[in-house]
């Protein structure tokens, strides 16, 4: 008989009371983006699923934690909801981010064998960000970092944001860049038909981010700073044999600048890639084979997915227990290690 698998989950969702509202009055602005507005009605409105939302975004307690327990899931690795601090203006996200990593260390001091904590930043406020993934690797006990792509429209490999990114490398922590909806640069196209969801618009918005930290040279850079994209690398894994040889075309005819590397190379040592809200066999498949069984964690993305579908997906997928056991725990554990121990 084999020991039953710890499960841990490295996409899942809270929010504080007051980012939520800081929130809904930046979605009711008349100058709010379109797809900002309606990305932050349909968790934040008033409808009666974003109010169930709401409450399970809120819940970093017992009521999670019974949840947690019917699906048969030992951790949560919370992070502040999309869009997040990244939808407000600097000033006001950053004493937010510092509000919600205070609430989160709380959870996790009152549920130290249940939950693990990503350090929330307004990444364009330099400055405090780079004090907050400090305090958050040595005083709050967190494991990574969390950005909802771009910052106002802005994109992590713009030069006022290398002191973020130092500093996450000089400390160890892993960002995870979550999507939200695309930039207002290229948003526009996405609003007639609600494609700047979760349905198309973040796997776009977000691939392009980290393309963009990619042939930037920002790994040339930082050599040790890891990304963790979710949704199956947000398709990435798919198209890197194409980004490849599109690339080896292209700065040979001087369209782009070369890198040290083949883009696929940085995506290998740089990047790993979670499962969340994606139960497709082949999706995952594809995904091991195009970035190894060592850089796949498992992800439920409570509460906007279903956590029971996630598991059994995992648990009923053709893959060998070692494999699973990789997924499910074992790269999360090396990933998101705590800076500081006992
Ligand atoms: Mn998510």
């Amino acid at each position: 008989m084999s020991e039953p698998v710890r499960r841990i989950a490295t996409e899942e969702a809270f929010v504080t009371p007051d980012i939520a509202a800081a929130t809904r009055r930046i979605m009711l602005e008349p100058e709010c983006p379109p797809a900002l507005r309606g990305l932050a009605n349909s968790v934040f409105g008033d409808s009666e699923g974003a109010r169930r939302l709401q409450n399970q975004l809120l819940d970093i307690g017992e009521g999670r934690i019974a949840q947690m327990d019917e699906t048969g899931i030992d951790v949560h690795l919370l992070s502040v909801t999309s869009p997040g601090l990244q939808a407000l203006p600097a000033e006001v996200a950053a004493p937010l981010a510092e509000q919600a990593n205070d609430i989160l260390a709380q959870a996790l001091r009152n549920h130290p064998d249940r939950f693990w904590g990503l350090t929330a930043i307004a990444a364009h406020h330099p400055q405090r960000a780079v004090k907050e993934i400090q305090r958050g690797a040595h005083s709050l006990g967190m494991r990574g970092i969390l950005i909802n792509s771009h910052s106002e429209g802005k994109y992590l490999d713009a030069p006022e944001f290398l002191p973020v990114l130092e500093a996450a490398e000089a400390e160890r922590q892993p960002i995870y860049l979550h999507p939200r909806e695309p930039s207002p640069q290229m948003a526009g196209p996405y609003v007639d038909y609600g494609l700047y969801t979760a349905i198309w618009g973040f796997a776009a918005e977000t691939a392009l981010h980290a393309l963009r930290l990619i042939f930037s040279g920002t790994f040339d850079r930082f050599p040790k700073l890891k990304i963790v994209l979710g949704h199956m690398g947000e398709g990435l894994p798919f198209w890197l044999q194409r980004i490849d040889n599109r690339y080896s075309l292209f700065s040979s005819l001087g369209a782009l600048k070369p890198l040290k590397r083949l883009p696929s190379e940085y995506f290998l040592e740089n990047f790993v890639v979670t499962t969340s809200g994606v139960v497709s066999p082949a999706a995952l498949e594809l995904t091991l084979k195009a970035v190894g069984e060592d850089n796949v964690l498992f992800a439920a993305d409570h509460p906007y997915e279903d956590a029971a579908e996630a598991v059994a997906f995992i648990d009923t997928v053709n893959l060998s227990g070692e494999t699973k056991a990789k997924i499910l725990h074992r790269n999360a554990e090396r990933v998101f290690q705590p800076a500081v121990r006992g």
